[in-house]
């Protein structure tokens, strides 16, 4: 549907990290919508890199993340 004015609709969000040499980690953000009139799918990507010892630095989503990874290896 070529004209539809899409509306989107916030689904959910898929976050996690990957080592990226020694000391540093790639972090990767999806938050994916749907438009409610054609269903039309879409994920906005965000990305952030740091250090490890950077990460009071980061952004919200990746404290979160990195409080989970700690979480989950207790
Ligand atoms: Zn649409």
């Amino acid at each position: 549907m070529a004209d539809c004015k899409h509306k989107w609709v916030y689904d959910y969000t898929g976050s996690y990290a990957k080592p990226d040499g020694r000391n540093s980690m790639k972090y990767y953000k999806a938050d994916h919508f749907h438009c409610e009139k054609c269903l039309e799918q879409k994920v906005v990507e965000t990305r952030h890199s740091g250090f490890d010892h950077e990460e009071w630095n980061a952004p919200e989503w990746v404290q979160v993340l990195v409080k989970g990874k700690i979480t989950q290896n207790q």
